[in-house]
This record gives structure tokens, C-alpha cells and sequence, in this order.
């Protein structure tokens, strides 16, 4: 009997034994590659699949394999895929899974997993997906430079790596360097501490493209942004690309110094929008392809309707629930996933907000450190986005009481935390422009994960 008799006849037993559910989640992702020297060979998605077929049918799989053949038939299973993803996501590490093999990206390099065909294209993103396609066939020639910008998880990252790999795949001899904007501050400051400020031109001056992530790391940093200024003169004079990704407009950029918002307004700018259900669902479904993961359409619906806002909290969720199936060996469904999803989703279905987060955003915002939320210091530019803080917890969150907020923040009393909260309020009704930063910080704190 060849690999394939003998293995139709292993499908026909198991088929009548368990659920037609679980036969598609399990058994039908299997293929047989190869029998030799007894050794029966079969291809499995990932590590979670060998191990429910070792907990849960090996024996059965070998005796009817045995029986079929004449002979005694070893199990042998091929893991098609490194999971690590997953493993990351599940938190929980299998201890014989060999991860040394896994490729490393590193921060600072283009990575090859985020290219256009990836990329799902909805109105939320299509002019953002646009931008970037035009870039990536012609740089330097139109669109220059382009700044593209979003709240979190929402694919800037994605598209300048694609861009990256565009011209990286069609024309090679063009020198293109992808650099976090965090990664350029560290290559000044060590440029200047070793008296080395060549280095940092020649790495960033000597190029045909290059791709910034997240620029708004240079947030007060006068003298990083002195030579980026120099560094965006020089590339653009000579009609070398820029691309440029924030999380916010160049014009509020607050802290950087308005030459070089101006600069940064002087090529195109795009930005990316929450994406809507049916391009969540694309995604999940493109994601889903792409891990080779089996998951039924019920439960790619479900997890598109809760998660709005955030698409690296969406693929999150989709490892979650099939790594969590896969793990325990339940199958997959609505029920399961709302169950594994709880501590994610909040039954209005925004993430989970705690004060800690606020704190971090509203820091982060305003540029003070996370422990003058808490500190005593009574400056104006700590205690204002303290007074902001406590008021956004105060309203986005309903388990804690004014008490509970205040000792979140350094002990202070109740009366503080009221005073915070009817400033705070006053000062939206009366400024619109007010109004409108809080409005954008509390999209920061739902899309946070
Ligand atoms: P950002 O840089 O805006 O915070 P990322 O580019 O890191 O976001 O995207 C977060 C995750 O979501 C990545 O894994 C990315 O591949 C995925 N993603 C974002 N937008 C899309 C899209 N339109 N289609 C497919 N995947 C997407
Ligand atoms: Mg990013």
C-alpha cells in the first residue's frame, strides 16, 4: 500500500470516532509525505498539531497503520511552521520547541513579512496604501517627501517596510535604509560622544530612500532635530526619498521645531483610519491564510465586530483564540473565543482601560515622566496633564471611585481628584482646541493594547 492508501485508511477510521468539528479543525489540515522503513511521515500546520496528535490519537493513527501494513508503523510529524508568534501571544513556551532556528529581525532592518500583497486595502487606508505604492515604483520622483500618520496598530509600520521591500526587490543597486526614529537619535548621540559626526552622515546622507518610523520620538530633542533638518536638506535637494511615519500630523508635532514641520509638510501627507468591519474581517481572514490557522467564518465575524480600533490588537486576538484551541485541544468557537477573549474585550467591546495606561498616554503627551503622575510636584507642566490623567480615569473607567483614583496617584485625597475633574471639564467646554487633544488622547488610551 503507498503513503496515500494507507492513509486514507487512517482518515476513514478516525472520521467515524469524532465530530465532524473537530475533523475539520484537526485532521483534515494533515498531509502524509512519506512512508519508509516503516516510518509513516506526516506533515502537520505547527508544534500544537503534533502534540494533540500525540496526546490524542498517535496510538490509534500507529495500530491502524500497523494493521493496514503487516508490520509495526512509527508516527513520525513534520511541523510545517514556526510558531513562535503564537507562543509569544500564549505566553506559554513548550518546553522540546527548538526556537533557536527562528530567523531574527531586528528592529532597524527591513523586515520581509510586511509587504504590499499583505496589506489589506480599505477606504480607511486606501490613500495611505496609494501614497505607498506610487513611492515605492518611483522614488524620488513624486510624492516627496511622504509623510504618512495613524493612531497605533493601524499598518504605518506595515507600509513603510513594504516600501522598503519593494524597491529592495525591484532595484537593487538603490541604497535604502529603514531607521526607527529612536534608532537616528542613538546614532547621534553616540556620533557626538565619540567625536565620530561623520559616521552619522555617511549612514544617513550617503542614500537613495530613506523610511523614518515613528518621528515624533524627536519630540524635544533640539539638537537631534538639527541634524535631522541638515540630514532632510540634503537628501531632498539632490531628490533622494523620504518617507516619514508619526502618530500624528505634522502640525502637532508640538516640540519640534517648526523649519522642519514645514519641511515635513512639503510632500504629501496621508493618514490611515480605524479600519471598518469588512476590511477587519479581510484582514483576519488574510492573517488567518497566512498563519495557516483554521478558524470558522462565526468566530473571524466575532472577533472582527469587538475589536475596532487597533489591528495588531485583531491579529492578537486571532493567535489567542486558535493557539488557545490548538493548545487545550477544544475546538474553535464563538463560545470558546468570547471566553478566551474576556480579559481583551469589554463587553462594549473597547479594550480594557486601566489607569496605568492613561497615565502612560497622557505622560507620554505631554512629554513628563511617568513618575511625576505620581510625584508631588506642583509645576504647571506636571500637575496639568496629572489633572487631565485623573479625569480621564475618573470617566473612561467605572470600577474605580475618586478615592481609588487618587491613591493611583501618589495618595492625594478625594476633593483633589473632583477639583482635577470640574477643571478639566470647564476647560473642554470652553476650548475647543482643548476639547479636541483630549478627544485624540482618549483614542490613544482605547487603541492602546
Ligand atoms: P503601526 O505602525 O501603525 O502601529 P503596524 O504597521 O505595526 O502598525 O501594524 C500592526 C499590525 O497590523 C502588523 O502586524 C501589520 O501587519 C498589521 N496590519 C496593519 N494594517 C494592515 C492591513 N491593512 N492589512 C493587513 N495587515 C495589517
Ligand atoms: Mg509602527
Amino acid at each position: 500500500m503507498n503513503t496515500s492508501d494507507l492513509w486514507e485508511r487512517v482518515v476513514d477510521n478516525i472520521k467515524s470516532s469524532i465530530t465532524p468539528e473537530a475533523y475539520s479543525l484537526w485532521i483534515s489540515p494533515l498531509k502524509p509525505l512519506n512512508f519508509e522503513n516503516n516510518i509513516f511521515t506526516l506533515e502537520v500546520p505547527n508544534i500544537y498539531f503534533s502534540q494533540w496528535i500525540v496526546n490524542n490519537h498517535q496510538k490509534n493513527i500507529e495500530t491502524i497503520l500497523s494493521n493496514s501494513h503487516g508490520q509495526p508503523v512509527t508516527l513520525e510529524m513534520k511541523p510545517q511552521q514556526d510558531i513562535s508568534s503564537i507562543i509569544k501571544i500564549v505566553g506559554d513556551t513548550p518546553e522540546h520547541i527548538d526556537n533557536n532556528n527562528a530567523p531574527i529581525i531586528q528592529k532597524d532592518q527591513i523586515n520581509p513579512k510586511y509587504i504590499f500583497s499583505g496589506f489589506i486595502v480599505g477606504a480607511s487606508n486606501r490613500f495611505a496604501h496609494g501614497c505607498a505604492e506610487v513611492v515605492a515604483k518611483n522614488p524620488g520622483k513624486q510624492f516627496n517627501p511622504l509623510f504618512m500618520y495613524s493612531g497605533v496598530g493601524l499598518g504605518k509600520t506595515h507600509l513603510l517596510h513594504a516600501i522598503g521591500n519593494y524597491i529592495k526587490q525591484t532595484t537593487p543597486n538603490l541604497k535604502t535604509l529603514y531607521a526607527t526614529c529612536e534608532k537616528f537619535v542613538t546614532d547621534y548621540i553616540e556620533s557626538i560622544r565619540f567625536d565620530n559626526t561623520a559616521s552619522i552622515k555617511r549612514k544617513y546622507r550617503d542614500l537613495d530612500c530613506l523610511l523614518i518610523d515613528d518621528i515624533q520620538f524627536l519630540v524635544g530633542k533640539e539638537a537631534s532635530q538639527e541634524e535631522f533638518f541638515h540630514m532632510f536638506n540634503t537628501l531632498s535637494t539632490s531628490e533622494k526619498q523620504i518617507v516619514i511615519v508619526s502618530d500624528r500630523p505634522p502640525k502637532e508635532l508640538e516640540g519640534i521645531e517648526e523649519r522642519l514641520i514645514s519641511r515635513l509638510e512639503w510632500g504629501i501627507i496621508a493618514d490611515i483610519q480605524p479600519p471598518d468591519l469588512e476590511t477587519r474581517i479581510a484582514i483576519l481572514h488574510k492573517k488567518a491564510e497566512e498563519e495557516r490557522l483554521y478558524v470558522p467564518d462565526d468566530v473571524i465575524l466575532y472577533i472582527a465586530t469587538q475589536v475596532k480600533s487597533n489591528i495588531r490588537q485583531l491579529e492578537g486576538s486571532l493567535l489567542k483564540v486558535t493557539a488557545f484551541s490548538l493548545f487545550t485541544g477544544t475546538p474553535l468557537t464563538v463560545d470558546s473565543a468570547q471566553r478566551i477573549l474576556r480579559d481583551v474585550i469589554k463587553p462594549d467591546g473597547s479594550a480594557h482601560i486601566t489607569i496605568e495606561n492613561i497615565q502612560k498616554v497622557v505622560a507620554d503627551d505631554f512629554n513628563i515622566d511617568m513618575r511625576d503622575m505620581k510625584s508631588k510636584r506642583r509645576t504647571d507642566a506636571i500637575a496639568f496633564p496629572r489633572q487631565i490623567a485623573m479625569y480621564l480615569s475618573r470617566t473612561l473607567t467605572d470600577e474605580f471611585s475618586t478615592n481609588a483614583i487618587g491613591n493611583a496617584f501618589g495618595g492625594r485625597d478625594h476633593s483633589t481628584v473632583m477639583h482635577a475633574c470640574n477643571k478639566i471639564k470647564e476647560k473642554m467646554n470652553s476650548d475647543p482646541y482643548f476639547n479636541s487633544k483630549i478627544n485624540q488622547i482618549i483614542k490613544k488610551i482605547r487603541s492602546m493594547e
